[in-house]
């Protein structure tokens, strides 16, 4: 057996390289190994958008400058799946960075605070006393599994996976568009809904496109996932501005979202990012909360090492509690399309509305009870 490690960190996405960069910026002599079953640079299915509040993660995990070098990206463009539209500046800017970049530079990152990166791919997790032992010789006093959407560990710690009704999935490419092209869109769609396409400029004259919807609504037309996936965004590309090119490097994968999360892990093992099933179900954003969580999970490990779990039950309920019931009650009422069309009617008129919304979508964001009502209002006299 190798030495004990103070922290062994499953997946090194966005939620595990978090926890790995937590973990030594609390104690910067802390043994952290993070283990990833590829090699980086490597390529995630994702959209690519990387919301501010993702940024003031990085700005607390000490990292305020990583996406500097890239454009950040101002306006945001949503249109509702009745067909109200709302086109404006947000309050923090977004970005658009390609995960094979942006994951590469945390891992960096990691590996230049102490952390010990290794490509191993986990299969096997035993609890013994106050360890746990992966795969058989690698012995950890906490874990944490941010191994992804289809996770492993989550599976081996017997917490069963997102139920589908509570899990979507995503197709994206690469396509042309031109280079002063800034304004991140979502075209949702009444079709098979709730389902949106997207195109988010990555500030080089390409532009990260594609379409999601929930796995039910997949299933239920019967035929091949990649022609469903494929074929709709092929169709829905006009909408999404000047498209110059065919849509390349198409890849698609689950969004396991908060709708349907679990416990978030058993004893010493903890589970971050979408192996937690952290994905806003409204938006299908997911960086953030990776990042988030990541972080809390690696505060707990290593700041409550005799009980993590319920530390990190603790911290995950303070810092997101309130937004995840939000989230939830809203996933809920957007089941019928007219309360997004109303939602997205208010925000086209209120500046402080639209501001709210991406606060909720891509953040912790909640909803006053003062602008529920007035979505509701709207919502209701649409019926009548
Ligand atoms: C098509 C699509 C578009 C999306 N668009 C956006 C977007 O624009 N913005 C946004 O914020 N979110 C988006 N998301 C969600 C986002 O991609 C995820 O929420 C995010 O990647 C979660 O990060 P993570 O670190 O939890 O997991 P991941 O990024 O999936 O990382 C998990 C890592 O674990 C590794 N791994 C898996 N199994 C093992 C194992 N057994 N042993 C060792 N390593 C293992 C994998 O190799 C991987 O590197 C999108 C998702 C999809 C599918």
């Amino acid at each position: 057996m190798d030495d004990v490690w103070d922290l062994v960190v499953v997946g090194a996405g966005p939620a595990g390289s978090a926890a790995a960069l937590r973990a030594r910026q609390l104690d910067p002599g802390c043994r952290v190994l993070l283990l990833d079953r590829a090699a980086f640079p490597r390529d995630k299915a994702c959209g690519d958008g990387i919301a501010a509040h993702a940024r003031q993660e990085l700005a607390l995990l000490g990292l305020p400058g990583l996406l500097d070098d890239h454009r950040p990206t101002p306006r945001l463009s949503v249109t509702s799946p009745g067909g109200a539209r709302v086109s404006a500046v947000v309050a923090r800017p977004n970005h658009v960075v390609p995960r094979r970049v942006f994951d590469a530079r945390l891992v960096e990152a990691a590996r230049a605070r102490g952390v010990e990166v290794r490509r191993h791919r986990v299969r096997t997790l035993t609890a013994l006393g106050e360890h746990v032992v992966i795969d058989g010789h690698l012995v950890a006093r906490a874990v944490v599994a941010a191994d992804g959407a289809n996770s492993a560990v989550r599976r081996l710690i017997g917490v069963p996976p997102s139920p589908d009704r509570h899990t979507a999935i995503a197709v994206r490419g690469y396509a042309d568009v031109p280079p002063d092209d800034d304004e991140q869109v979502i075209v949702m769609q009444s079709e098979a809904w709730p389902a949106y396409a997207w195109s988010f400029p990555v500030g080089d004259g390409t532009a990260n496109v594609g379409y999601g919807l929930l796995l039910p609504m997949l299933r239920q037309t019967g035929r091949p996932g990649r022609e469903i996936l494929h074929g709709r965004l092929a169709r829905l590309l006009p909408l999404l501005g000047e498209v110059r090119s065919p849509v390349r490097d198409l890849r698609a994968h689950h969004l396991p979202l908060s709708s349907g999360r679990p416990v978030p892990g058993a004893g010493r093992v903890l589970l971050a990012g979408d192996a937690a099933s952290l994905v806003n179900p409204l938006t299908g954003e997911g960086i953030y909360y990776a990042l988030l969580s990541g972080r809390l999970a690696a505060e707990a490990a290593i700041g409550s090492p005799g009980d993590p779990l319920r530390a990190y039950r603790r911290g995950l309920r303070r810092a997101l509690g309130r937004h995840l019931r939000t989230t939830d009650a809203l996933a809920l009422a957007a089941r019928s399309p007219g309360f997004i069309d109303a939602a997205i009617a208010v925000a086209a008129r209120r500046t402080e509305v639209f501001d709210l919304l991406v606060d909720v979508g891509l953040g912790a964001g909640t909803v006053p009870p003062r602008l529920a009502a007035a979505v509701a209002l709207r919502w209701l006299k649409n019926f009548t």
